[in-house]
Order: C-alpha cells, then structure tokens, then sequence
C-alpha cells in the first residue's frame, strides 16, 4: 500500500492507494496529462454547442466570513460552473498570500476548497513589471492557471499620466514572454467602449490587440440591454477577433447598489429599466424579483441566437437569485451520484490526479447550510451581519475604488 502524499506530508491513512503522486512545487510548471486548461475547455463547449456558466466573486472582508463564502462558492459551483473567479480588490491587500482575505488568498482557497477551476483577476497599473511577475509567480505556487489581465482602475485623485501607464496589454505580453501557454488568459471587452477609449472603434481595435497578443477569451463589462452585445459581438467579428466573447451579467439585485455600480461603471440606466424600477425601489423583493426576471430573459435571448456561448454573472457573493437564474436557463446541473464519497475534482490541477483521498477529507453534512443559505440575500445594512459573503456589497467591490473623475 501507497501512502498519499502531498508536498511530502503523509495523509496518515496507511490504506490510502495512490496511482499517481500530485507534488506541488513553487519553482515548477505543474503538467499534468488530466487538466484541460480553461480556454480549452471553454473552446470544447462551445464547438460542442454546450451553453455553459461561470461566476464572479469578491473576496471577503473578513476573516469570520471566510468559511461562509467558500461554502457558498462550493455551493454554487457544484450547479457546473465552469469557472469562477476572484476579482482583484487593492482594499484586500490582493497580493499578499498572507493575508487570509486578499484576493491571492482566497482564489487559492476557491480552487483548493472547492476544487473549481478558478480564474484570478490580476492588474497591473498599480504596479511595475517585475511586482506583476511575482504575483504571477505567487498564482502559479498556488495552482492557479487562469488569469483575467486587467490594467485596474486608479485610486481616486490619481491621473493615468501619474502612473506607469502599464495596460492590459503590456500584461499579457509579459505573461505570454515569461510563461508561454502556461496561463489561460482572459481580457475586459466593453460593449459600449471603454469610458477612456478615444472612441469605440479604437476601443475594438485595442481589445484586438490584447487578443493578438495571446488573450484566450474577452469577458465583458455589464450591459443593460441585449442588443448592446450582440452588436459587440458582431462588431468583434467583423474587424477580425475570432476569441470566444463571453457576457458579463449583472442580475439587479438592489435599487440603490444598480445605480451605484452603473454611475462607477460610468454607464447610463436605461430610462425603461428606471420606470421599471421607480414604483417599487423601496421594496428589496420586489426589485429583486424584477432584476431577475429581466436577467433570464436577457440570458435566454444570447444563448438562444448564438450571440453568447455562455453566461457569465457577477454574483455579488449573493446565492439565491443566482441559482434561480442558472435554473431557469437550464444551465444548473447538479452533481450526478458520487462513484467515490468525494468530488471528482477534474477542474482542479492536482486534485484531478487523486484516485483516493484520506477518510477526513469525505464530504460534509450540509443541511444547515443549505437551510440558511439565503439569509444575506439583502445585505443592504439592514442585518449587517460582517461574516456574510455578500458583506458590504458594492462597497467590497473592486469598483469601489474607482474614481469617476477619469476624462474621455
Ligand atoms: C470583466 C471585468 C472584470 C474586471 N475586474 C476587475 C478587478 O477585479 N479589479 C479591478 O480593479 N478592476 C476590474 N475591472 C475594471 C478594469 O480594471 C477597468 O475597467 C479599467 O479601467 C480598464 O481595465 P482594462 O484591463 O480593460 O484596460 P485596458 O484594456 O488596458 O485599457 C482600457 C482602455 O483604455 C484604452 N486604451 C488603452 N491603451 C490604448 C492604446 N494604446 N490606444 C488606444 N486606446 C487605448 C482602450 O480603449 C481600452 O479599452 C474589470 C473589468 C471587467 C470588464
């Protein structure tokens, strides 16, 4: 009998067998035959017509909300995510690995604690060259092998001209020099252009650009109406980027957060949705359940002509109204019986190899989670509670430190 073991730490069950070894070393490339990198298995789905989902998180803020919100993510992704991802919050201290809550951290423990495919949001205008390598560096250590490069957006009072003017752009080259397909990578597409492009039309062509330089697939800013990206996409097509292009959707979860995200996002409301919203924006529910009704019809709209392979919704660290969404689009899978009293792992680079795990590692009994999963689905203030995942809403998000003081 084979003993498992990790980074040479004996799982202490002598009867474990091990078929193979996962070894998880910092100073190498982890190839391993089974893991299928993410832009591959987003091109498999889409060249076998399957629509497929994928969600957004934001770290935590604190650290009595940690075990919450990865339950949540484990929750939510057991429905068939294909990924999920963590955005880059500079209010999380992002890089630092050893700060429970930072956005490192906790796309480390998404992908080792729920064993999905986790993609981390990186930026790279706060920072110069060699800090980007190390933290890209730091994600490799931790398995990860999706990054979404982003340039960030600049602490309030900061003009681009004062930085280092460091894009996107210079971050995927960077990643494709230093790494080589080791990465999947992701980009930020605008549907209606970027509030700093000097127009749509350069806007297109710089996202062609990243794509060029070796960005595997464009996840969109949130948009209101479906139009909107389906132009995109067919404005995309035309001038030449052939990557996957896939939604960024934001459900309405509350009258005033839509608002405060769509004025940071520097984007307009359109006036029908505000009509919509006005007689019922002093109750949650109701706003909610508009929000999500609007949000399946829009799904179903780009998943049924084509125009989206897939959805990708911010999920605000909310639950309930994500999971109606998913089902209602018929995109929520449940898992199928267990052949072993584990999860198959198969999206998680090391776990994928694992033919047996040590007995304490067997799944957990969940009814009282699943009780109270939606308890926070408001968390406006009213309950405050700071060790729900949804805790501070938008003023946990990355657009929080956002500045709209950016000139055109
Ligand atoms: C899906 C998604 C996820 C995000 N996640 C995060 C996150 O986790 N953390 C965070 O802080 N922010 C996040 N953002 C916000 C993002 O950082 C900001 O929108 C930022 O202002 C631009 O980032 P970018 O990577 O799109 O920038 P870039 O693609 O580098 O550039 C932004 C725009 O500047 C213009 N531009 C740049 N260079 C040129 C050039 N040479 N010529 C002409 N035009 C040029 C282009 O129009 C371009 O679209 C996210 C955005 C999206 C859409």
């Amino acid at each position: 009998m084979a003993i498992l073991r990790v980074n040479g730490i004996d799982s202490g069950d002598e009867n474990a067998v091990v078929t193979e070894k996962p070894v998880f070393e910092t100073s190498k490339s982890w190839s391993l035959k089974n893991y299928e990198l993410l832009h591959e298995r987003i091109e498999r789905l889409i060249d076998e017509k399957t629509p497929f989902f994928s969600l957004e998180f934001f770290p935590p803020r604190f650290v009595n909300g940690v075990p919450n919100f990865l339950e949540r993510v484990e929750r939510l992704s057991e429905g068939g995510s294909v990924f999920v991802d963590m955005t880059w919050h500079m209010g999380s201290d992002p890089a630092n690995i050893d700060k429970v809550t930072s956005s490192s951290s906790i796309a480390a423990s998404m992908l080792d604690y729920c064993g999905v495919d986790t993609m981390l949001h990186m930026t790279c205008v706060q920072y110069n060259k060699a800090d980007t390598l190390k933290h890209l560096e730091q994600a490799k250590a931790m398995g990860l092998r999706s990054i979404l490069a982003l340039r960030g957006d600049l602490p309030p009072g900061t003009e681009l001209e004062d930085t280092n003017q460091f894009r996107a752009l210079d971050m995927i080259r960077w990643i494709r020099e230093e790494y080589g397909d080791y990465f999947s990578i992701g980009c930020a597409g605008y549907p209606l252009g970027h509030p700093q492009a000097p127009s749509y039309k350069a806007d297109l062509q710089y996202l062609k650009a990243k794509c060029d330089a070796g960005a595997n697939f464009v996840i969109t800013q949130l948009f209101f109406e479906p139009e909107t990206f389906e132009k995109f996409v067919a404005d995309c097509r035309e001038i030449g980027i052939t990557k996957p292009i896939i939604p960024g959707i934001m459900p309405i979860m509350g009258y005033e957060s839509i608002k405060r995200i769509a004025k940071l996002s520097q984007l307009e409301i359109p006036d029908h949705i505000l009509e919509d919203l006005e007689p019922i924006k002093h109750d949650d529910d109701a706003v909610q359940k508009y929000g999500t009704e609007r949000c399946i019809e829009m799904c179903r709209r780009l998943l049924d002509n084509g125009s989206a392979p897939s959805i990708h919704l911010y999920t605000m660290n909310r639950e309930g109204s994500i999971r109606e969404i998913l089902k209602a689009l018929g995109l929520w899978k449940l898992e199928g019986d267990r052949v072993f009293p584990w999860k198959n792992r198969s999206q998680h680079p090391i776990r994928c190899l694992e033919s047996v795990r040590p007995i304490y590692w067997s799944f957990r009994p969940r009814s009282y989670i699943t009780r109270t999963r939606d308890w926070d689905q408001f968390p406006n203030g009213r309950w405050g509670n700071s060790s729900s995942p949804a805790f501070g809403d938008v003023s946990s998000y990355y657009l929080s430190n956002l500045t709209v003081s950016l000139t055109k």
